[in-house]
């Protein structure tokens, strides 16, 4: 798979692990394993940065919106932040898979 599709599936990934959903796909199928098991604590830190929790309600805190509901969130992260979202995903992919060579 294309770098570029593997982040596309990686923000839907993000949104949904940020708002709570369940995720489509595990980390190891869009990845495989080796790059999954360096990547996972820095996709979740992703995934706990862009969410603020406040009063059991989700809020962006990329641009401070909210209360959002779960699919809510979803929506709002995919929409209107897919390239903060793409850009920070390709820092920490850039980072692991030259910490892998
Ligand atoms: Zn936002």
């Amino acid at each position: 798979m294309k770098l570029e599709v593997v982040v596309d599936k990686l923000v839907e990934y993000v949104a949904r692990k940020a708002s709570g959903l369940a995720t489509k796909h595990t980390l190891e199928a869009l990845l495989g394993p080796s790059t999954a098991s360096i990547m996972k604590d820095r996709i979740d830190r992703i995934a706990m940065f862009v969410t603020k929790n406040k009063n059991g309600a989700l809020w962006c805190r990329l641009c401070s919106k909210g209360p959002f509901t779960k699919r809510g969130f979803y929506l709002h992260l995919i929409r209107v932040h897919p390239l903060d979202i793409k850009f920070m995903l390709e820092e920490e992919l850039h980072e692991a898979l030259s910490m892998k060579s």
